[in-house]
């Protein structure tokens, strides 16, 4: 078991509180590490180090700050084995997957934001005697979950850094090992102390504290839309900071009638499935034609027979365990409302005990209407409804009949795909299974968040506008 310190103006220092949180691996239940319980202490210090490094920092030229976004990427990628396995260890995801799904991505994040940052346009000029100017915002909290763990650190810090500020990250407790890799990369490339620092704790203490901060121009959170409805009242009424929210979702994939159906099947448990069912835009309603339901239920109950379930560090496993006793027990418990309400499961069952991790299959549960709480809330595990529809117009409706926005996915002849994702509350739609890309913004209508991450939306949020009249 490894004990890690926290990351505060270049060095990694003990926390005040001399307390640990343990980190366990939800396919052993062993506690392989333990991190910081920080306190307000320790906040204040890796705000006043954020605080102190940001001037020097945005003097800078974006071109330097880009070259060392771009090293974050060829360190990460050069320890991405390490990087994997420690995700791996921490939430469980397959090692068939976990480069692909988790790593990845957080190499793109700084090669694109790198590049991104060296070809921006800063300032804009408006007619003959007015410009636009876009400025770094100062320092930037930044408050992440624990399902893709680089990821969402990565989708935030980059951008942040890239516009220059300066920022203080509090992993999720859950999942906050990974983040050291961020750390190290710091102290290789001799980025300037406090440019990143790294708080571990408890979000209703070291999440807290931040989001309420006096000294911070700015909060990022990622996570569930309770916590995130929270985070954002302390923003604003501590000193009105700037708020973006990624919040959950409950998205719906479309099946319209000029679908190949199998396909449309497919592809929508995939997306349901993939790190167990917790994925913020998973698409957890299957919205198809009423006709279709026998040959469709024949497909996906034999589709759900080969995914196959256990130990992630097996390179034949699609689905690892849950990441969390807490996330177990209630996915079971929403398994079980669903049968009280009348759903019908056909695939997969609800778990005996979690004696050898907290594994649960794939389930699929048929007959399902859009009052039900398993249609209505987030469940965040590995569990599909199917809900049916007779007109075009009702499946509109079962689509949008949610407090979330945040994805959806549509089957079907292209226009007609194109012409009904028009029509869905959600701030992103996969037409036909196309590709996710974080070259465009990512981020909900509704109650699914505000703002945007990804793309030049997302490299946007992290500045401030000026107008300047000449
Ligand atoms: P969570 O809301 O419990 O916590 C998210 C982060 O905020 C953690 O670091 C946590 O410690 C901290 N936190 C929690 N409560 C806080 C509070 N009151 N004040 C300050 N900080 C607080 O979420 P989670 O369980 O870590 O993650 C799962 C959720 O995240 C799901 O709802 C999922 O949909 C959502 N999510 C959204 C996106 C997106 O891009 N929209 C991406 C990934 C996950």
């Amino acid at each position: 078991m490894k004990d890690y310190k926290l990351y505060i103006n270049g060095e990694f220092v003990e926390g005040n509180s001399g307390a640990y949180i343990e980190v366990e691996n939800p396919a052993t239940k062993e506690v392989f590490a333990r991190v910081p319980d920080g306190n307000e202490v320790d906040v204040d210090k890796a705000v006043a180090a954020a605080r102190a490094a940001q001037p020097a920092w945005s003097a800078l030229s974006p071109e330097k700050r880009a070259d060392y976004v771009e090293k974050f990427a060829d360190y990460i990628e050069k320890h991405s084995d390490e990087v994997g396995k420690t995700i791996m260890a921490e939430i469980g995801t397959p090692v068939k997957y976990v480069y692909g799904l988790q790593v990845e991505s957080s190499i793109e994040h700084g090669r694109y934001y790198a590049e991104l940052a060296r070809r921006y346009q800063y300032e804009k000029k408006v007619g003959d005697d007015m410009a636009v100017r876009y400025e770094p915002i100062g320092v930037i909290a930044c408050l992440t979950p624990w399902n893709y763990p680089i990821y969402q650190e990565t989708a935030k810090i980059f951008p942040a850094i890239a516009a220059g500020n300066c920022i203080v990250l509090k992993p999720s407790q859950i999942a906050p090992v990974s983040a050291f890799v961020l750390a190290e990369a710091a102290r290789e490339m001799g980025l300037p102390a406090g440019v990143i620092n790294i708080v571990t704790g408890r979000g209703s203490e070291v999440g807290t504290l931040l989001a309420k901060h006096e000294d911070v121009d700015m909060v990022s959170f990622t996570g569930s839309t309770e916590q995130g409805k929270k985070v954002g009242m302390m923003g604003i009424e501590s000193n009105v900071k700037k708020v973006a929210l990624e919040l959950g979702g409950k998205s719906a994939s479309v099946i319209l009638r000029s679908a190949d159906y199998e396909k449309a099947a497919k592809s929508t448990m995939m997306g349901c499935f993939l790190n167990t069912g917790q994925i913020c835009s998973a698409l957890t309603r299957m919205v198809a034609p009423r006709e279709i339901k026998e040959k469709l239920e024949e497909y996906i109950v034999s589709f759900a027979k080969t995914f196959t379930v256990g130990d992630p560090q097996d390179e034949k496993m699609m689905i690892g365990p849950l990441a969390s006793r807490k996330g177990f027990d209630k996915v079971c418990a929403y398994l079980r409302r669903g049968l009280e309400e009348g759903a019908k499961m056909i695939a997969g069952q609800i778990p005996g005990d979690c004696e050898n991790g907290y594994y649960i299959s794939p389930v699929v549960f048929t007959d399902v209407t859009s009052d039900m709480t398993i249609a209505r809330e987030e469940i965040f595990g590995p569990v599909l409804s199917i809900i049916y529809y007779d007109t075009e117009e009702e499946a509109l409706q079962i689509a949008n009949d949610t407090i979330y926005g945040l994805a959806g996915a549509v089957f079907g002849r292209q226009e007609d795909a194109l012409r009904f994702a028009g029509k869905m509350k959600a701030g992103t739609v996969n037409i036909n299974n196309g590709n996710f890309s974080i070259e465009v913004p990512f981020g909900g209508y509704r109650q699914s968040g505000l703002g945007r991450e990804n793309g030049e939306d997302g490299f946007g949020e992290f500045m401030e506008t000026k107008s300047l009249m000449l």
